[in-house]
């Protein structure tokens, strides 16, 4: 059966009661009231009849490509920028700095707006689209604004983003030149985002917050189809993810789950989750296999310092189901990973985006993977996005006056020549 929108998704299922509902614009269950547990559920059959291997051959190297496994009308035109379909890396030295067999690096930075959250919200403006809304909203400081920034000024949508008081001026910055209404709320990031809510309500806005709305896992999800077909029979034995709301490890293991149901993949990697030391209620009720306490957060990692994240149960199913686990890593084990990651792998991601390697390392030595085993970590997001941490990282140019003299002397103490 297909739904009203001509798509392969039969209904929206609660993860924590199992209650189905027609697809449509919903947000939360209500039987369970709480935010971050509807789940698109789609018919696989019929999926599988188009999504072959020698379809997929076919088609154009975006995140499109899996459009049957998308909630997007097969008419639906989508936004010109090219999302998804992000390069793997073989990065060998940076395998063995990190004491693993083989590591390979997906660059996620490499998306429109810099981030993995391109994924998202390219969903996210075709549904406002699909359900008549002309405006679309979110409140965040970080990637999923710029990200629905850009993905609004690509589709024509006017899009306008709730800021807390403390939003730094380069990502407000990104957002205003993309057009975007920003309004900064004189409060916290939990007031910004009720604000955001009850404007949304009020105003007929189009809300675009993974936290909430069931569409924009699928765009996340991408990831790990695209893992499943860039590596086919050599899957790793992992795969790495950074850990801030849950909602991308989450929507990476349905990817790698619906591989395997359509038969294109015949194993689903380990999930290994990461959070930071100063942000990690998800990990806590992983650990503790109980119902998330929302915690402080306190980690150099803006993009994944989420106290009250929402889809916690998202992830810790899908980490659970592929036999996976999680890992905490401190700001400096994470700066670390930040100089390694480019140092050694050529690539350059932002704190979150290079948590995964941080944590991987940890994971090793933890005994948790084994030396001998492989993996592939998503690197979630560019450096250029946050240069106050990525100084930190890096260390510092040498001042030197024009002259040869005092060059050759200058390198000579410092060994290199
Ligand atoms: C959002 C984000 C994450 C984490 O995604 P969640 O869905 O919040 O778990 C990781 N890295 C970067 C760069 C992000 O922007």
């Amino acid at each position: 059966m297909k739904s009203r929108s001509g798509s392969f998704v039969t209904e929206l299922r609660c993860l924590a009661c199992g209650r189905a509902y027609p697809d449509g614009d919903r947000h939360t269950c209500t039987h369970c009231g709480v935010d971050g547990t509807l789940d698109v559920q789609y018919n696989y059959e019929s999926v599988a009849k188009t999504l072959t291997s020698a379809a997929l051959s076919t088609r154009p190297l975006n995140h499109w490509r899996y459009r049957e496994l998308l909630p997007i009308a097969p008419e639906a035109v989508t936004p010109h920028l090219h999302v998804g379909w992000t390069p793997v890396y073989d990065v060998p030295r940076l395998a063995t700095s990190t004491g693993i067999r083989r590591l390979f690096l997906k660059d996620d930075g490499r998306n429109p707006t810099c981030s993995f959250k391109d994924r998202a919200s390219s969903v996210g403006v075709l549904k406002a689209q699909e359900f008549g809304f002309t405006t679309i909203a979110c409140s965040s400081t970080g990637n999923a604004a710029s990200s629905l920034a850009g993905m609004a000024a690509a589709a024509g949508l006017r899009s306008i983003i709730f800021v807390p008081q403390r939003a730094p001026e380069p990502k407000v910055t990104q957002l205003l030149i993309f057009g975007a209404t920003v309004v900064r709320v004189q409060g916290t990031y939990e007031q910004a985002f009720d604000l955001c809510r009850e404007a949304c309500e009020k105003f007929g806005w189009y809300d675009r917050n993974s936290g909430t709305n069931p569409f924009l896992v699928e765009g996340k999800k991408t990831a790990g189809l695209e893992i499943g077909e860039q590596f086919g029979t050599t899957m790793p034995e992992w795969v790495v993810v950074s850990v801030g709301d849950g909602c991308t490890i989450g929507g990476i293991g349905k990817g790698l789950q619906e591989m395997r149901k359509l038969g294109l993949i015949d194993r689903v990697p380990h999930l290994l989750g990461v959070q930071a030391e100063g942000a990690r209620p998800i990990l806590d009720a992983f650990v503790g296999g109980k119902d998330l306490i929302p915690s402080s957060t306190n980690t150099v990692a803006d993009s994944i310092a989420v106290g009250t994240p929402r889809n916690w149960r998202r992830a810790i199913q899908q980490i659970r189901a592929s036999g996976g686990a999680m890992i905490a890593v401190s700001d400096g084990e994470i700066l670390d990973a930040m100089r390694l990651t480019a140092r050694l792998g050529g690539v350059f991601g932002e704190p979150a985006g290079v948590a995964g390697v941080a944590g991987l390392k940890k994971a090793v030595e933890a005994k948790i993977v084994d030396p001998g085993e492989s993996a592939v970590v998503v690197i979630t997001g560019n450096g250029l996005k946050d240069i106050q941490s990525a100084k930190q990282a890096a260390g510092q140019a040498m001042d030197i006056p024009p002259d040869f003299t005092a060059l050759e002397k200058r390198l000579k103490e410092l060994s290199i020549v």
